[in-house]
C-alpha cells in the first residue's frame, strides 16, 4: 500500500513536472510569436507613418486623369498653381490650361487685337514650358460677362474636355474677371451634375484673392523653378512685380505644409 502510494505520488509529481514544463514551453513559444508579431507590427506602422508623412497633404492629388485649370487671364493658371499643374503631370494626369480671356486690355498702347496676339503667344510659351495644352475662350479682358450664353460656353468646354478635376479662382477677388471666371466654372460644375471635383486657388493673395483660408496644400518645392520659368514667359506683364507677390505666398504655403514652397487650395463641397 505504501509502495503504491509512493509510486502514485511520484507519478503525479512527474506528471505535474511534465505539465509545467509543457506549459512553460508553450508560454515561451507564445511569447516568441507575440514578440515577433509586435515587432513586425511596429515596423509596419512606422513605415506606413513615414510614407504618409512624406506624402502629407498631397494624397488628394492622386488618381485624377484630366485636369483643367481655368484662369481669367493669361498668367493666372501658371501663377495660381503652376507647381501643382507640374506635380499633377508627374502623377500621370493630362493637364490643360484654359484662359477665359486673352488679356486684351493688358498691354498699354496696344489694341485689343495686338495684345490678344502677343498674350496668346506668351501663354502658349508658358504652356510649352510646363508641357500642358492651352485653350483660349472668347471673353474680353476687363469686360468678362456672366449671362446665359457665357454659362453655356463654359459648360460646353467642360462637356468637350470631360475633366475629373478643375481648378479655378476663389470667388472673392478684387478683380471682376476673376470673380466672373469662378462663378462660370461653379455653374458648369452644377449644370454637368458635379461631373468633376472643383478646387479654388489664389493669385496675388491680399491684393486680388481675398478671405482665402485654404484646407489643402501641395509641396511644389521640386517644381518651383519650372513654375517661375513658365510664368515669366508672360514678358508683356512685367512679371517681377507678380513674382514679388507670389514668392512670399509660396513660402507661407510651404511653411503650412512643412515644405520649402507650397500652393494651397479649397475644395468645393457637394
Ligand atoms: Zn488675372
Amino acid at each position: 500500500m505504501l509502495n503504491f502510494y509512493l509510486l502514485t505520488k511520484k507519478k503525479i509529481s512527474r506528471n505535474v513536472t511534465i505539465n509545467l514544463h509543457i506549459k512553460k514551453k508553450n508560454s515561451t513559444f507564445a511569447r516568441f510569436i507575440i514578440c515577433n508579431f509586435m515587432k513586425k507590427l511596429f515596423i509596419f506602422v512606422c513605415m506606413f507613418w513615414l510614407a504618409m508623412g512624406l506624402q502629407a497633404g498631397e494624397h488628394w492629388l492622386k488618381g485624377y486623369k484630366k485636369v483643367l485649370v481655368v484662369g481669367a487671364h493669361p498668367d493666372d493658371p501658371e501663377t495660381m498653381c503652376g507647381g501643382t499643374m507640374l506635380k499633377l503631370k508627374s502623377l500621370g494626369a493630362e493637364v490643360v490650361s484654359v484662359y477665359l480671356t486673352s488679356g486684351e486690355a493688358g498691354i498699354p498702347g496696344k489694341s485689343h487685337e495686338e495684345a490678344r496676339a502677343i498674350r496668346q503667344v506668351e501663354a502658349k510659351n508658358a504652356c510649352e514650358v510646363m508641357g500642358v495644352r492651352s485653350i483660349f475662350m472668347t471673353q474680353i479682358d476687363g469686360n468678362a460677362e456672366v449671362d446665359k450664353s457665357r454659362y453655356a460656353e463654359m459648360k460646353s468646354i467642360i462637356e468637350i474636355e470631360k475633366p475629373d478635376m478643375v481648378i479655378t479662382h476663389w470667388p472673392i477677388d478684387s478683380h471682376r474677371d476673376h470673380r466672373v471666371c469662378s462663378i462660370l466654372v461653379y455653374d458648369a460644375w452644377r449644370q454637368t451634375g458635379y461631373s468633376f471635383d472643383l478646387y479654388y486657388g489664389e493669385v496675388m493673395a491680399g491684393l486680388q484673392t481675398q478671405n482665402f483660408s485654404p484646407t489643402l496644400w501641395v509641396d511644389i518645392t521640386e517644381h518651383h523653378d519650372k513654375k517661375v520659368e513658365a510664368y515669366r514667359c508672360h514678358l508683356s506683364q512685367g512679371m517681377d512685380e507678380i513674382q514679388q507677390w507670389h514668392d512670399p505666398m509660396e513660402v507661407l504655403r510651404g511653411m503650412e505644409c512643412h515644405a520649402k514652397c507650397g500652393e494651397a487650395f479649397i475644395k468645393q463641397n457637394y
